[in-house]
């Protein structure tokens, strides 16, 4: 079959894809998009419970992860949230600020989605979805065999995504890529996901949701955690689990805001029983699974040292141990990915493959909750297709 001939191939409509797409589309060049599943952005329309979290407004490279933590620095300065904001604001999408410079739409996700259309058609891209990769081949130029027709090009952008979340489309593809043209891949694992307690989970909590302070190898996170069958879930502990390792405790303090040594001396004369005292700052269900029984009938009078520091260490210090996360089915996003090292935080590039650039999840940069990994997808699109623009 012929092969048709692009200015840059970007394989993957996601975030990334598509914006990276637009922008090289808008400085002139014929870019074609590679989709597989029969609609572009999937995964921006279930993000944010269906409201997309687009960006935030207070975005660094602090927010992120990755084993080279200035990689993400260049581009995100050189597309900011402002920058995105601001064309959400020309297509006149409604949306409002949330907690912690949070943004989401209004209504619907699908409206990112559309004004990411209209701007590919502005830039005259060309999206083929229902187009599966067979392989890639270099010789000349990059040669993208598909399902479909075969395409030419002296520009291949591999935005193919992370792992999570297959049912919409998420393949190792782009790591396959990488690794072909000599790309080392760092360790992929489920992030941003629920955690499984190990040995006693509290399914009889399963609902719950507590304020808590969660804690695990230097990073702290105020947020709610949520009691689920098998473990715990909630923004808190999504943000942990971007730094929890297996074996790592997580400490949770469940009484953030509060000095329990200082409410035991004020209660030291309280005819309260403790599980009253307690439950007055915290949900009694939660009380009655964390004290000990023996504890929850005494008055804080009756309570030795050895017994008020065993039930500060179960509220405010509980060592969680977590065995597995939720795996690849319910995280958010893929932690690790091609390796920052061989690719140039500037234009995306490779350092080995001339013409070869790695965009948004599929690269070793892992945001926090929050917005965080769109801007990067934004952000790391806009430096490969200003880059594509002007090569
Ligand atoms: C449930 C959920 C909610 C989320 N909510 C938010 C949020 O509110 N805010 C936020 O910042 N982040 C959120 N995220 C994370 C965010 O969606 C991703 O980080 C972001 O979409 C990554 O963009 P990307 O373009 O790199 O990858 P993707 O958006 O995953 O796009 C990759 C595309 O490549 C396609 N593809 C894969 N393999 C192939 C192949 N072999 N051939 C052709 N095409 C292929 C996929 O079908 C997909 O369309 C959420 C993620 C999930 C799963």
């Amino acid at each position: 079959m012929a092969e048709r001939r692009f200015d840059a191939v970007v394989i993957g409509g996601g975030a990334a894809g598509l914006f990276c797409a637009n922008v090289a589309g808008r400085l002139g060049r014929r870019v074609a998009v590679l989709e597989r599943n029969s609609q572009v952005g999937r995964k921006i329309i279930i993000s944010g419970g269906g409201r997309c979290n687009f960006t935030n407004l207070d975005v660094s490279s602090a927010n992120f992860v990755s084993q080279n933590p200035h990689f993400a620095k260049s581009a995100l300065a050189r597309f900011t949230p402002h920058d995105f904001i601001e064309i959400v604001k020309r297509h006149k999408i409604p949306f409002q600020e949330k907690k912690h410079g949070q943004l989401f739409c209004r209504d619907s996700s699908r409206s990112i989605v559309e004004m990411l259309l209209k701007e590919a058609k502005a830039a005259r891209v060309e999206i083929l979805t229902n187009t599966e990769i067979v392989c890639v081949e270099h010789r000349e130029r990059f040669v993208v065999r598909t399902t479909g027709s075969d395409l030419e090009t002296d520009r291949l952008v591999v935005a193919s995504g992370g792992l999570s979340f297959p049912k919409v489309g998420a393949t190792g593809l782009g790591y396959d890529i990488a690794r072909q043209f000599g790309h080392s891949v760092t360790d992929t694992r489920p992030s941003l996901v629920a955690l499984r307690l190990k040995g006693r989970a509290f399914p009889d909590l399963s609902g719950v949701s507590v304020d808590a302070e969660v804690k695990c190898g230097g990073n702290s996170f105020r947020e709610s955690i949520l009691f689920t069958h098998k473990g715990l879930s909630g923004p808190a502990i999504l943000q942990i689990s971007n730094y929890w390792k297996p074996e790592q405790p997580v400490e949770i303090d469940l009484l953030p805001e509060l000095d329990l040594t200082q409410l035991f001396d004020e209660k030291q004369n309280s005819s309260q029983q403790l599980s009253n005292i307690l439950s007055e700052h915290l949900s009694k269900r939660v009380v009655e699974a964390f004290l000990p029984q023996k504890l929850a009938r005494k008055r804080v009078g009756e309570l030795d040292l050895a017994a008020r520091s065993a039930i500060e260490d179960k509220i405010k210090r509980w060592q969680a141990r977590f065995d597995a996360t939720e795996g690849w089915d319910r995280a958010e996003v893929t932690m690790g990915g091609v390796s920052t090292d061989e690719v140039s935080s500037q234009t995306m590039e490779s350092k080995f493959q001339p013409g070869l650039y790695f965009i948004g999840e599929i690269l070793d940069v892992t945001g926090w909750l929050g917005g965080y990994n769109f801007q990067w997808a934004w952000a790391s699109g806009a430096a490969a297709g200003r880059a594509i623009g002007k090569s």
